[in-house]
């Protein structure tokens, strides 16, 4: 990809990642409720993070970015297009 195209907001559907079972969302759940809790943003169905906030959880789940968010994807937790963010620089 260019270098001048933007990256994909990363916009987590706070709903579909209610139903994930914990065993697997747990820690992203965690990771999501603390930034709602920082922002003071109580009420959204969705949650935009960072691009930071991809690299951080990739360390948190001890898989790279890449996989991360293929599995964000099937879950239905992150659009597909999600997966330009982490095309050109895999951790
Ligand atoms: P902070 O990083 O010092 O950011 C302070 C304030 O700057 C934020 O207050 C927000 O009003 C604004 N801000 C910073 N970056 C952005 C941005 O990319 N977009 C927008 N629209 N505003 C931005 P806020 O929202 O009350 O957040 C308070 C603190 O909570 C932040 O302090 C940060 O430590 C944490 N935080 C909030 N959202 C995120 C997040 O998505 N990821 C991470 N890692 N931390 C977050
Ligand atoms: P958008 O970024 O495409 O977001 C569309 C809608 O998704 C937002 O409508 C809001 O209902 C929801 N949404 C997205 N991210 C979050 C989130 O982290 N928390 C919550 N609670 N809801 C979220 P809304 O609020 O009417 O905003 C419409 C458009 O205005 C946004 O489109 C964006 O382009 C702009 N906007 C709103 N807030 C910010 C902001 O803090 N920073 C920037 N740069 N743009 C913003
Ligand atoms: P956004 O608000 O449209 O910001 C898009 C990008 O502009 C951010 O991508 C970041 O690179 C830059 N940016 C915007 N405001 C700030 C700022 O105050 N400080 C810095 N250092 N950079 C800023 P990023 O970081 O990937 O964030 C993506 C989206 O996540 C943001 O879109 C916003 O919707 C949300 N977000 C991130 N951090 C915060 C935060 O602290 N508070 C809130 N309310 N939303 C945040």
């Amino acid at each position: 990809g260019g270098a001048a195209e933007p990256p994909p907001r990363l916009v987590l559907d706070l709903e579909r990642l209610a139903q994930v079972p914990s065993e697997k969302a747990g820690p992203l759940q965690r990771y999501a409720a603390t930034i709602q809790s920082q922002r003071g943003d109580y009420n959204g169905k969705v949650l935009s993070i960072r691009q930071d906030d991809l690299r951080t959880l990739a360390v948190i789940y001890d898989q790279p970015a890449s996989l991360l968010v293929d599995q964000l994807v099937s879950w239905g937790v992150l659009d597909p297009d999600a997966r330009r963010a982490v095309r050109d620089d895999d951790a």
